[in-house]
């Protein structure tokens, strides 16, 4: 099926169930409305002069309409492209000619960035240009620009006024669900950008639509069950581990604010009564350690996913013990593989599911190689994750040389992370290939460092990276940030080592930090800390 034709079918089973409640708009749907206004987006598009396989960016934080626009281009056939709302001028810029934007929906402002002005500055037409008629040189596709705001921008359309110009009973719309395939591309998805440039990858309905279903499957939602959404809605953690399996289970999603912060977060699960919630590691740190934790009641919690980055075992169980989330699993995945390739169900116990990404998801494969021979290696061994199935992506847009080095010919995705299973198929993801370190020829995984360094408890969070050195290679560096109020010097941390892991992993150097480098997503780019730490060393 397309996930317009899923989506429909839900609503006609669930129509008075609560879809989404978006608590910072203080805006509620039920499943009919949601159809209904979706339907009225998918035929104002149209209207716009968007036709079936034209791409249309959204460059936004959380909110109600971006649900909207996901559910009515894949019911017009267009393809979603997710745009950092991180990004500035310049990655807009390549985003939007890199596949060809018709149109972007923007928001206003957020926090310091006036959003209008950027895009104002890459289409400097556009203040002169009529309504919806955007003709700019350095963006050339780019034909319409939608705000969401409420003050009318001159060339540009307010949400409002485009939603005004659409007709829910559109007869276009289910001629093109008759002519759409399940195969059509309908997003592309940057991805985060942990390692480098972030790489578009296409999506399809059937990528997206049914990992969304199998991952609600694992965390058994209900159209009881409503599911608190932290994480970005342009990434696939929300947007498929959040929206699409929250919409194929019937199950309300609950959007917290634009952007994660931990309050609203706890407030929002208080409030809602959420059962669910999702994170990456660095959220869930920052929701267990805010200082007013206790106040909130979350009682209703059961399920929930961790993902995107390596999950401290610590932190897993205090999620499970203080947060009362006793079936959160740990899911795994990439944004190429739509994203998630393994993740544990509520039968793994505790102790596996807060230690491994759990078994391959059904109706997919996953092998581990030796990355330097393409030869499957034993159960117990090291190598490189690689996974076939439905889930893998169309390809790198227009990128046919890159996609064929992530994808081999017989359809195996390379993931770039190392990975071990056991004899039961349970996996364990020890990190990315990039950032192991070798420090005189011993293979040294950070997230070991990390994990053993966690458990001191002055550490809030700890990261790990290699740095080159002329004698060994590469040295271990740690960058450490203290809980509030917590001491800690560097003779402490090599005390605190000493005796518990081998001295050749005891870090090097040792950095007290406030913050990491991050991705909007939440990860650490660890290829900044590398590149901070060689100027530092110089
Ligand atoms: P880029 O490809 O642009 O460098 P990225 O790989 O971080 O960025 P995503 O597609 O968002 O972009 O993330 C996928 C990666 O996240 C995986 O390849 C893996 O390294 C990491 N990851 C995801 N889930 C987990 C997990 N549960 N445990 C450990 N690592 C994870
Ligand atoms: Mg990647």
């Amino acid at each position: 099926q397309t996930i317009g034709e899923f989506f429909d079918a839900m609503a006609s089973r669930f129509p008075d169930n609560e879809a989404l409640v978006s608590c910072h708009q203080q805006i509620r749907y039920t499943y009919r409305q949601l159809q209904e206004e979706s339907n009225r987006l998918a035929s104002a598009l149209l209207e716009t002069g968007l036709r079936p396989g034209d791409r249309i960016g959204i460059w936004s934080h959380n909110n109600a309409q971006w649900l909207l626009t996901q559910i009515a281009t894949a019911k017009a056939g267009l393809i979603l492209v997710n745009i950092n709302p991180a990004y500035r001028l310049a990655e807009l810029e390549y985003a939007l000619n890199k596949v060809g934007c018709k149109s972007l929906i923007t928001m206003t402002t957020f926090k310091t960035s006036n959003y209008i002005e950027m895009v104002q500055a890459i289409a400097p037409e556009l203040a002169s240009s009529k309504p919806g008629a955007l003709n700019a040189a350095k963006v050339p596709a780019l034909k319409t620009v939608i705000q969401l705001g409420d003050d009318h921008v001159a060339g540009m359309l307010r949400f409002a006024d485009l939603m005004a110009m659409g007709n829910p009973e559109d007869a276009r719309l289910p001629d093109i669900a008759k002519k759409l395939d399940n195969t059509d591309p309908i997003n592309i998805q940057f991805t985060s950008g942990t390692t480098g440039f972030p790489k578009g990858a296409t999506l399809t309905h059937r990528n997206v639509l049914n990992n969304g279903f199998f991952i609600g499957e694992a965390m058994r939602l209900t159209p009881q069950d409503r599911l608190c959404i932290p994480v970005p809605l342009y990434h696939c953690f929300g947007m498929v581990l959040g929206n699409l399996a929250c919409l194929t289970h019937g199950s309300t999603i609950v959007y917290p604010n634009e952007a994660f912060d931990p309050l609203s977060v706890l407030q929002a699960v208080q409030q809602e009564r959420c059962t669910g919630l999702h994170g990456v590691p660095t959220m869930f740190i920052a929701e267990l350690d805010h200082p007013r934790f206790k106040e909130f009641d979350l009682s209703t919690l059961r399920t929930g996913i961790m993902a995107g980055s390596p999950c401290p075992i610590e932190v897993m169980k205090r999620v499970v013990s203080d947060m009362n989330m006793r079936e959160v699993t740990i899911a795994y995945g990439m944004t190429e593989t739509s994203p998630v390739s393994c993740q544990s169900t509520v039968d793994t116990p505790l102790e596996k599911r807060v230690s491994t990404v759990g078994l391959t998801q059904p109706h997919l494969e996953v092998k581990i190689v030796n990355p330097d021979t393409g030869e499957t290696v034993p159960v117990g061994t090291s190598g490189e994750l690689c996974t076939r199935g439905y889930s893998v992506m169309h390809g790198y847009w227009e990128d046919p040389q890159k996609t064929a080095e992530a994808i081999d010919a017989e359809g195996w995705m390379h993931t770039g992370d190392l990975a071990v299973m056991d004899a039961e198929g349970y996996v364990n993801i020890s990190g990315r290939i990039k950032d192991m370190v070798i420090r005189g020829g011993e293979n040294i995984y950070p997230r070991e460092i990390e994990e053993f360094l966690y458990r001191h408890p002055a550490v809030q969070d700890v990261q790990v990276v290699g740095v080159p050195d002329k004698k060994y290679g590469e040295e271990l560096c740690a960058w450490i940030i203290l809980r509030a109020g917590a001491e800690l010097d560097e003779d402490g941390v090599r005390e605190f080592c000493r005796g518990q892991i081998a001295h050749y992993k005891v870090p090097r150097y040792i950095r007290f930090v406030t913050a990491f480098p991050m991705t909007v997503t939440g990860k650490v780019q660890k290829f900044r800390m590398r590149e901070q730490m060689k100027e530092e060393l110089k």
